[in-house]
C-alpha cells in the first residue's frame, strides 16, 4: 500500500443528470410538448373526476394585439389556482376566452381600410373583416398564454363572436325586457363625436383640457320685482365652460334658498348669487360696481325661490323665451350661483328638465356639427362654433367676460377625442325602476353583493360604491362590429315591436347562423309568419341597428358559456381580475345575472392590482419602462414571470423592473439548487429502503416535523389565496431551514457512512418526502421547473403519475405529540446554533481554526437549557454544529456563552473531520465503513 489511498472512490458522493443551469428559454418549449403529448389537460380532469368541483371563470382579453405584462401576470395567476385546485383533487377545467367584438377592432379595421375603402364597404363585409381580425389575435395570444404554461382547453375557448355566445346576449336581453329592466329613451349620455357611437362610463378617461370660461347676460324678459327701475337692462349672468351648449339652454337653474342680488355695472343690472359677487367682480376684471339698494339702504336680496318662473330671453335664439327654476344640484363654489340649463347636454340638467318639464332640444348631430336647431350656428362642428359663439355674443353685448380654463374634462378611451353630453334615444338597462313588486336592479345588485366573497375583502366597498352610484346603464352603440340590440320597429308608426315569439326566432336565427345574418337577412325570413306591430298591426319590421356595449357581450359569458357548456356550470366558483373590472367585466356579469337570474354569477371575486415599474409609474411607450412578457421568456424563462407572479403582494399595485426580475432570478436559483441537491442524494434510493419513524436519528424526525409545518402553512396559504406567502414559506424554508441547517448537516452521513447504514438510509428516506412535498407544492408555480424535476426523480418516487400536474397534494404525517416536543426542543437548539455559528465565524476570522469542522466548542450555559441540549446528545450536537467536539458547562449566571479551540485529534483524511486516527489511517467510522467495502 505505498500509494496514498484514494478515499473518493469510497464515499458515496451525489450524482445527478439534472442540469444545475436552468436554461429555461430553450427547455421549457419541450415540456409544452411534452404536455401537449400526454394531453395534460385532458388528464387533469380525468383524475378528478367525480370529485368536487372548482370553476375559475376566465374573464376574457381583448382580442387585438400581442399581450402584456398585466395580460401574462393575471392569466398566470389563474392557472396557478387551478393547478393547485386539481393538484388537491378539484374537477377544474379551464375555458378561455376572448372579446371578439367592439369599437377597438372596428376602429383598427377602419383605419387599415381608409375613408375610401369604408365607403365601399358593406356592413356584413366589414363585419367579415372585423373577425378575421380578431380571429387572428385570438391565435397570437392563445399561443402566448401556453408559451407562459398556461393550461386550458385552448382547443375549444369560448370567443364572444361564436353563434352560440351571441345568442346568449339575446336570452338575458329577453330576460331582462320582459322584467322592465330595458327601455328605450333620450337621455344625455357620454358621446363621441369622431367614433359617432355612445360610451359608457368604462369607456371614459379623464383628462386636462382648456376650455372657455365665460359670463354671459340672459336678459330678463320682464324685469323681477325686486329690481325693477334700477336699470334700463336687467339680466341673470350665468357661467358656462361649453358655449356650444348654450343654443340648447332652455331654463336657467337657482338655488332655492340662496341669496341673490342686483350688481351694477354701468347702465346695466345683473342678477347672481350674493356669495359670488366677489370672485365674478375679480374674474371679469370689473373695475366699478355697485350693488342695488332698497329703501333701507341695505342690498336687495332675494331668494332663488322667489325668482323661479321668471323668462329671459334665449342667448341665441330670437324670439324665444327660458325660464328660471330652482334646483339642488347649484353649487355656490363657482360661477355665478345661476346655472346655464341644457336638458339634451347634461345629467342634471336632464334630470332637473323631467322635473320642470321642460323641452330637451338636441341641435347637434352625430358626427358633432350643429343642425338647423342651433340657429345663426347650423352647419358648424361644435369645436369650430365655441370661439364664433363667444365673438358673436360680445359683439351683441352679452358677455360680461371670456376667459379660459383648465379642468378635467372626459375623453373616448379609443380616439382620445374630448366627449360631448348628446341626448339621443338609446336603449337602457334601469338601475332602479322595478315593475310591481319587484326588487330593482339596484337593490337586487346590492343585495347580491353581500353574498360574494370579495378578495381582498376591501374590494367589496369598492363594487358596492359602484353600484350604489351608477347611473341608468346606456348599452346601444352606433358601430358594426358587434351583436345588434334584438328588437324592430314598426316601419308604419315607429312603435317597438317585441314579444317572446320574435325574442325565441333571433336566439335561434344566432345559434344557427350567428349575428351576421341580422345585416344579411329580411325579418321576414326568420321571424314567426304573421308577426305584425302590435300597435298598428304593420307588417313590416325595421331591425334594429345598434348593437349592445361589449361589456353587456362579455357580462353575459355566465350564460354564453357557464351555462352553455356542459363541464361548467353557473355560479362559478371564482372571478379573477384586475382591479378596473370593478367598473367593467365583475359589474355587467353582476347586473346581467343578478337581472336575468335574481343571483350572482360568481362565489367569490379576486382583484389584483395593475402591473407598475420599479418606480411604481403606469407602463408605457412614451416613458420606455415597457417591460414584455416575450423579452423576460426569452432571456429567463417562463417561469420567472410565473415566480415574480407568485411573489407579489397582489393587492396592490405590482412592480416589476430588471432589479426585481434579478432578484426573482436568484430566488429560482437557491430553489433549483434545493432541488437538485435532493435528487442528487437519492440516486441509490428506493422508497423499500425507508426507515422507520422510530429507527431516525432524532434531527431527521425534527426535519419531518418542519417539512409537515411547511406544508401546511403553504397548503393554507394557497387556501387563502396568499401566494406570495406560498413563495416566502418555501424560499425560507430552501435558504435557512434546508441549506444552511438540515441538509449542510447531512452531509458528512450522506457521502461518508455505509452506504446502506440505517443512518445514510433515514437520510435519504427524509430527503425523499422533502423531495415528494417540495416538487408538489412549487408546480403551480414553477410549473416547468418541477416538471423536469418530476422526471428527473427515481421512477419508485413517482407513483404511477406521469406528470407532477396530476400527482396530488403531498401529505406528511408526523406523530404528534412527539412533533409538539420536537418543534419545542429544536427551537433552544437552533437559537443555540446560531450562536455557536457566529462564534466559529470568530474564531475562523481570528484564525483559532480553520474549517468549523476543527473546532471543540464550549457552550456556557443556564441549566434548563443545557438539559434541552444534553437531552440531544453531545454528539448529534457536534453533528448539527458541524463540528469535531461540543462541551457544555453549566452555570447560572451566563445567559449563553461559546468558546471556541481547536480540537484535539487530527483530520480524518477520508471524511475530513478531527477524530483519533486509528491503524488504518482514518477515524474510526471511516475504518469501520472501509472494511465493510
Ligand atoms: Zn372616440
Ligand atoms: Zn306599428
Ligand atoms: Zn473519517
Amino acid at each position: 500500500m505505498g500509494d496514498k489511498p484514494n478515499y473518493k472512490e469510497t464515499m458515496n458522493l451525489p450524482q445527478t443528470e439534472f442540469p444545475m443551469r436552468a436554461s429555461l428559454a430553450t427547455r421549457e418549449p419541450e415540456w409544452l410538448k411534452f404536455w401537449d403529448e400526454i394531453d395534460i389537460y385532458g388528464k387533469s380532469l380525468e383524475v378528478n373526476e367525480g370529485g368536487p368541483t372548482f370553476i375559475l371563470h376566465d374573464g376574457p382579453p381583448y382580442a387585438n394585439g400581442h399581450i402584456h405584462m398585466g395580460t401574462a401576470f393575471n392569466k398566470v395567476f389563474k392557472d396557478l389556482i387551478v393547478k393547485y385546485k386539481t393538484m388537491r383533487g378539484y374537477w377544474s377545467p379551464y375555458v378561455p376566452g376572448w372579446d371578439c367584438h367592439g369599437q377597438p377592432i372596428e376602429h383598427q379595421v377602419e383605419k387599415n381600410l381608409g375613408s375610401k375603402g369604408m365607403a365601399e364597404t358593406s356592413k356584413a363585409e366589414l363585419r367579415a373583416l372585423c373577425r378575421d381580425y380578431a380571429m387572428k389575435f385570438v391565435g397570437v395570444q392563445a399561443e402566448e398564454f401556453k408559451r407562459l404554461g398556461v393550461r386550458g382547453d385552448f382547443d375549444n375557448p369560448y370567443l364572444t363572436l361564436n353563434s352560440a355566445y351571441e345568442a346568449g346576449n339575446v336570452r338575458i336581453f329577453k330576460e331582462m325586457y320582459n322584467r322592465g329592466m330595458i327601455h328605450k329613451g333620450s337621455k344625455p349620455i357620454h358621446w363621441c363625436m369622431r367614433c359617432k357611437t355612445a360610451l359608457a362610463e368604462a369607456e371614459i378617461e379623464y383628462s386636462d383640457e382648456v376650455s372657455d370660461s365665460i359670463y354671459v347676460k340672459f336678459w330678463f324678459t320682464e324685469t323681477p320685482e325686486a329690481f325693477a327701475g334700477s336699470a334700463k337692462k336687467v339680466g341673470v349672468l350665468i357661467w358656462t365652460t361649453t358655449p356650444w351648449t348654450l343654443p340648447a339652454n332652455v331654463a336657467v337653474t337657482l338655488a332655492d334658498r340662496a341669496a341673490y342680488v342686483g350688481v351694477r355695472i354701468g347702465d346695466e343690472v345683473l342678477v347672481m348669487a350674493e356669495e359670488l359677487v366677489e370672485s365674478v367682480i375679480e374674474t371679469a376684471g370689473i373695475e366699478s360696481y355697485e350693488l342695488v339698494l332698497g329703501a333701507d339702504g341695505e342690498p336687495v336680496r332675494v331668494k332663488g325661490s322667489e325668482l323661479s318662473g321668471l323668462k329671459y330671453r334665449q342667448p341665441i335664439h330670437e324670439n324665444v323665451e327660458g325660464v328660471v327654476i330652482t334646483g339642488d344640484h347649484v353649487e355656490l363654489s363657482t360661477g355665478t350661483g345661476a346655472v346655464h340649463t341644457a336638458p339634451g347636454h347634461g345629467d342634471e340638467d336632464y334630470l332637473v328638465g323631467l322635473k320642470f318639464n321642460l323641452p330637451s332640444p338636441m341641435p347637434v348631430l352625430d358626427n358633432g356639427v350643429f343642425d338647423d336647431g342651433a340657429g345663426p350656428f347650423a352647419g358648424m362642428h361644435v369645436n369650430k362654433a365655441n370661439p364664433v359663439i363667444v365673438d358673436w355674443l360680445t359683439e351683441r353685448g352679452d358677455m360680461l367676460h371670456a376667459g379660459k380654463t383648465d379642468h378635467s374634462y372626459p375623453h373616448c378611451w379609443r380616439c382620445k377625442q374630448p366627449v360631448i353630453f348628446r341626448a339621443t334615444e338609446q336603449w337602457f338597462v334601469n338601475m332602479d325602476d322595478a315593475e310591481d313588486g319587484r326588487t330593482a336592479l339596484r337593490e337586487g345588485a346590492l343585495n347580491s353583493i353581500e353574498k360574494v366573497e370579495w378578495i381582498p375583502s376591501w374590494s367589496v366597498n369598492r363594487i358596492r360604491s359602484m353600484v350604489t352610484d351608477r347611473p341608468d346603464w346606456c348599452i346601444s352603440r352606433q358601430r358594426a362590429w358587434g351583436v345588434p340590440i334584438p328588437t324592430f320597429t314598426c316601419a308604419s308608426c315607429g312603435d317597438t315591436v317585441v314579444s317572446d315569439d320574435i325574442f325565441d326566432a333571433v336566439i335561434h336565427l344566432f345559434e344557427t347562423e350567428g349575428a351576421d345574418a341580422w345585416f344579411t337577412k329580411e325579418p321576414s325570413e326568420y321571424l314567426p309568419a304573421g308577426t305584425v306591430c302590435g300597435r298598428c298591426g304593420g307588417a313590416e319590421l325595421k331591425p334594429e341597428q345598434n348593437i349592445v356595449d361589449v361589456w353587456w357581450e362579455s357580462g353575459v359569458s355566465h350564460t354564453s358559456v357557464l351555462e352553455a357548456r356542459d363541464e361548467l356550470r353557473r355560479p362559478a366558483e371564482l372571478y379573477l381580475e384586475g382591479t378596473d373590472q370593478h367598473r367593467g367585466w365583475f359589474q355587467s356579469s353582476l347586473l346581467t345575472s343578478v337581472g336575468a337570474y335574481d343571483e350572482p354569477p360568481f362565489e367569490r371575486v379576486l382583484t389584483h392590482g395593475f402591473i407598475v415599474d420599479g418606480d411604481g409609474r403606469k407602463m408605457s411607450k412614451s416613458v420606455g419602462n415597457v417591460v414584455s412578457p416575450h423579452d423576460i421568456i426569452q432571456k429567463s424563462g417562463a417561469d420567472i414571470i410565473r415566480l415574480w407572479a407568485a411573489a407579489a403582494d397582489y393587492s396592490q399595485d405590482v412592480s416589476i423592473s430588471d432589479d426585481i426580475l434579478a432578484r426573482t432570478s436568484d430566488a429560482y436559483r437557491r430553489m433549483r439548487n434545493t432541488y437538485r441537491f435532493l435528487l442528487s442524494n437519492l440516486f441509490d434510493y428506493t422508497p423499500e429502503m425507508a426507515v422507520d419513524w422510530a429507527e431516525m436519528p432524532e434531527i431527521d424526525r425534527y426535519a419531518l416535523v418542519r417539512l409537515a409545518d411547511v406544508v401546511e402553512r403553504v397548503t393554507k396559504s394557497y387556501d387563502d389565496w396568499k401566494f406570495h406567502q406560498v413563495y416566502h414559506t418555501v424560499f425560507n424554508y430552501c435558504v435557512t431551514d434546508l441549506s444552511s441547517f438540515y441538509l449542510d448537516v447531512l452531509k458528512d452521513r450522506l457521502y461518508s457512512d455505509e452506504v446502506n447504514s440505517v443512518s445514510r438510509r433515514s437520510a435519504q428516506t427524509v430527503l425523499a418526502e422533502i423531495l415528494k412535498a417540495l416538487v408538489r407544492i412549487m408546480a403551480p408555480i414553477l410549473s416547468f421547473t418541477t416538471e423536469e424535476v418530476w422526471q428527473f426523480m427515481p421512477e419508485a418516487l413517482r407513483g404511477d403519475a406521469v406528470s407532477v400536474h396530476i400527482a396530488g397534494w403531498p401529505d406528511v404525517e408526523v406523530p404528534a405529540a412527539e412533533a409538539g416536543e420536537l418543534r419545542e426542543a429544536y427551537a433552544t437548539v437552533l437559537e443555540v446554533r446560531e450562536a455557536v455559528t457566529k462564534a466559529l465565524e470568530d474564531a475562523r476570522n481570528a484564525k483559532v481554526v480553520g474549517k468549523s469542522q476543527e473546532a471543540h466548542v464550549t457552550i456556557t450555559i443556564q441549566a434548563d437549557v443545557a438539559h434541552v441540549l444534553e437531552a440531544r446528545g453531545l454528539d448529534a450536537l457536534a453533528e448539527m454544529f458541524i463540528v469535531a467536539r461540543v462541551t457544555l458547562d453549566i452555570r447560572k449566571a451566563c445567559t449563553l456563552c461559546v468558546s471556541v479551540a481547536p480540537a484535539a485529534g487530527e483530520k480524518c483524511p477520508r471524511c475530513w473531520n478531527f477524530r483519533e486516527i486509528t491503524d488504518e489511517g482514518v477515524c474510526a467510522r471511516c475504518a469501520g465503513v472501509l472494511a465493510s467495502q
